[in-house]
């Protein structure tokens, strides 16, 4: 059965009453926990208090930090001592001196892997690993980062958690790409956390995996059976999912948020979810090279930039920066990465910036993330934008179970389908109508049928692509 309406969010008195892990024999409350533990929660103190501060003192400290990785960076690594010139050497490092350092591309990362990397890096922030990145651009990265950097990934990691008041002690289901290839269905994988972020200070509930291969029918199953308290998966099968949960009349009692990642949301993906299993959607905006870029707000649909990872710039065509409600590429900066500093680096996305958010916090808001170039809508007369394809509306005309828009030429798509049974000569017209309203042009219309369309190598779905020279 479905539900109609939203359950209330809960309010500050309703927040988790979770204790951490304590290391003192006998002691449980307050608790002390051991040092790895001890190391986390101390700077989760500190994004407590550094997320209310104005924008102007986060960017006065980020400076600060980032005049640190320009010292370091011209002094051990071979790409930016003449890049960088003798821009940390000043007294004061600010803006306009910033702006001077020009934008690294996915090439130069691909190109210049070696000369990246520092020759000295501090042994304090620990050992050097790999964090691989496919990119959906298909163009892959290696990038490399410290211990250091990952303790800062974990600590991101439960600051979102806090952000939106879960209960760690609930069950979380997460449908995914599995690098190994496991936790295939029927039974999926199991673990005893939620994840190392988590269970390094705090005691979480269970936690069970589903490859995210498995078909949507296969994922229900398997769903309705664990009965989860809250779902992570990708923003475009998991609206497959809700159709699917609709139209069998299946539910998920104990749900009370859905999770997403990795790829941008579709447009009424949110209200879906609202009107199939009575939940709010929480997005999360995140890469693997560079960590969490934006969370979303606990009380808004639109996200802050977590300014004490990293710089988030967007930036318009000439390289000045966006303001409130002008959309710009994502160029990020890593503040902590001394193995291998990515400094004004074009991750490849694009992004609105919105105005200061209500809720107080200092943290600048982007109000949506529009993936990529190639997600791009060319229209016959030039005006480009990122397409809002309505799917919802789309699959209640025809027996669609996947599908995938592809500009094929100015004025050519092709709509690529899994469908339960052929479609009929009408509902084909149906499917061109409606796609051709929520484009907000008369395209002329080619059908292609898949058994399956095939997500990227690391579970990324593009529900619309362009494929005209950019
Ligand atoms: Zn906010």
């Amino acid at each position: 059965m479905t539900r109609a309406g939203e359950r209330p969010t809960p309010t500050v008195s309703a927040l988790p009453h979770a204790v951490p892990k304590s290391a003192m024999p006998g002691m449980v409350w307050p608790a002390l926990p051991d040092p790895p533990a001890s190391r986390l929660l101390a700077l989760q103190l500190q994004l407590e208090q550094s997320q209310w501060w104005p924008p102007e003192v986060i960017e006065a400290r980020q400076f600060e930090q980032l005049k640190q990785l320009i010292v370091h960076a011209q002094r051990t690594v071979p790409f930016y001592a003449s890049r960088l010139g003798g821009l940390g050497s000043g007294p004061t490092f600010d803006r306009a001196r910033w702006m001077q350092i020009p934008v690294l591309t996915r090439q130069d990362v691909q190109l210049n892997k070696e000369s990246l990397l520092s020759r000295a890096v501090p042994p304090q922030h620990g050992a050097v690993g790999e964090a691989s990145s496919s990119g959906s651009t298909g163009r892959p990265i290696t990038v490399y980062a410290t211990d250091y950097v990952t303790l800062l990934w974990q600590a991101f990691t439960l600051r979102e958690h806090f952000w939106h008041r879960r209960d760690l002690a609930g069950k979380l289901c997460a449908i995914r790409h599995q690098p190994d290839g496991g936790a295939m269905p029927p039974g999926g994988d199991r673990l005893t956390g939620w994840g190392p972020s988590t269970d390094i200070a705090y005691r979480s509930g269970p936690c069970s995996m589903l490859n995210i291969k498995a078909s949507i029918r296969e994922q229900a199953d398997w769903l309705v059976r664990e009965d989860p308290d809250y779902l992570l998966t990708y923003p475009t099968s998991v609206f497959e999912l809700l159709r699917f949960f609709r139209e069998h009349g299946l539910s998920l009692p104990r749900l009370r948020e859905l999770r997403t990642f990795s790829e941008a949301t579709p447009a009424d993906l949110r209200n879906v979810a609202r009107e199939v299993w009575g939940v709010r959607v929480v997005d999360m905006y995140s890469a693997r090279e560079v960590g969490y870029i934006a969370l979303q707000c606990p009380d808004h649909e639109h996200y802050h930039a977590q300014s004490e990872n990293l710089m988030v710039e967007i930036l318009n065509e000439s390289g000045a920066r966006c303001g409130p409600g002008e959309i710009g590429r994502v160029v990020v900066t890593t503040l902590h990465n001394f193995a291998m500093p990515l400094i004004r680096y074009d991750i490849g996305d694009y992004a609105e910036v919105g105005a200061p958010c209500p809720c107080g916090r200092g943290l600048p808001v982007l109000k949506r993330i529009l993936g990529r170039v190639r997600n791009m809508l060319t229209l016959p007369n030039g005006e480009r934008h990122w397409p809002s394809l309505h799917a919802d509306v789309i699959h209640k005309v025809a027996p669609i179970l996947q599908q995938q828009v592809v500009q094929v030429g100015l004025n050519a798509l092709e709509i690529r389908l899994v469908v339960a049974r052929p479609l009929t000569a009408a509902e084909e017209t149906a499917v061109a109508a409606h796609t051709c309203a929520s484009l907000r042009h008369r395209f002329s219309i080619a059908f292609r049928y898949f058994k399956d369309i095939p997500r990227g190598p690391t579970g990324k779905f593009e529900e619309f692509m362009s494929e005209l020279d950019t």
